[in-house]
C-alpha cells in the first residue's frame, strides 16, 4: 500500500484499482520517473502485469465495512454505504452520460471495467493543451469524446468507474457500496476521509 511518506507518484489510479480489484493489498512496485505510464489509458496493462507477476495468496482480508451511510454532497455526490459495489452516474454537459454499477469483484472489474480508457472532452483538449496539460497524451492512450472510436458505447463511463474505484483502494481493502456522481479525485478523497473517519 501507498504509506505516508512515500514518493508521490502521478497518476496512480489505474494502478490501485487493479490491485484493490484483483485483492493485492502487499506488492512492491519499481518505478523510474514521477509517473507511472499510461498504457493504453486503461488498466488493461496493469491487469496483465498482475497476471504474470502471480499473485501469493495470503490468507483472508479483514475489510473495513462502513457502519452507516454517508453521503457527501459537494460539486457531486459520494456514497459509502454497506454493501459490494462500485458505481458511477456520469453527466457531463454535452459530453458523456450514463450510469453504471457493478460488483466490486476482480470478476467484473477485469470484464467491465479494467479496459476502458482515459477520455478527454474534444472541446476541452485546446485548453489542456494550453494549461501545459496532457503531455504524455496522445491518440494511442486517450480517447477523444465524441470523436474517437471506442471499445464500447459507454466507454468513458466505465472509465470513470475504473478512476472512482482507483479512488477507493485508497480507504485499504473495504466491504462497501461506492458510488458516485459526477465524481472526481477531490471529491472522492475528502468523502472517503469524512466516510472513515
Ligand atoms: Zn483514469
Amino acid at each position: 500500500m501507498l504509506r505516508a511518506g512515500d514518493v508521490v507518484v502521478r497518476t496512480p489510479e489505474h494502478l490501485l484499482a487493479t490491485l484493490a480489484a484483483l485483492g493485492v493489498w502487499d506488492v512492491a512496485i519499481e518505478l523510474e520517473g514521477d509517473e507511472l505510464p499510461a498504457l493504453d489509458g486503461s488498466a488493461a496493462g496493469w491487469v496483465d502485469a498482475v497476471d504474470e507477476a502471480g499473485r501469493v495468496p495470503t490468507g483472508p482480508l479483514e475489510p473495513r465495512l462502513p457502519s452507516g451511510v454517508a453521503r457527501i454532497e459537494a460539486d457531486g455526490v459520494a456514497t459509502l454505504e454497506p454493501g459490494a459495489s462500485v458505481g458511477v452516474a456520469v453527466a457531463y454537459d454535452d459530453g458523456p452520460s450514463g450510469l453504471l454499477e457493478v460488483p466490486a469483484t476482480e470478476e467484473a472489474f477485469r470484464a467491465e471495467v479494467a479496459w476502458a480508457r482515459t477520455f478527454v472532452l474534444a472541446r476541452d483538449v485546446p485548453r489542456l493543451l494550453a494549461a501545459g496539460r496532457g503531455r504524455g497524451a496522445s491518440e494511442a492512450n486517450t480517447v477523444v469524446w465524441p470523436t474517437s472510436e471506442l471499445r464500447a458505447p459507454d466507454e468513458p463511463v466505465r472509465h470513470k468507474l475504473l478512476d472512482a474505484w482507483g479512488d477507493l483502494a485508497l480507504a485499504g481493502p473495504i466491504r462497501a457500496r461506492w458510488f458516485v456522481e459526477r465524481g472526481h479525485h477531490q471529491l472522492h478523497v475528502h468523502a472517503l476521509r469524512e466516510a472513515l473517519a
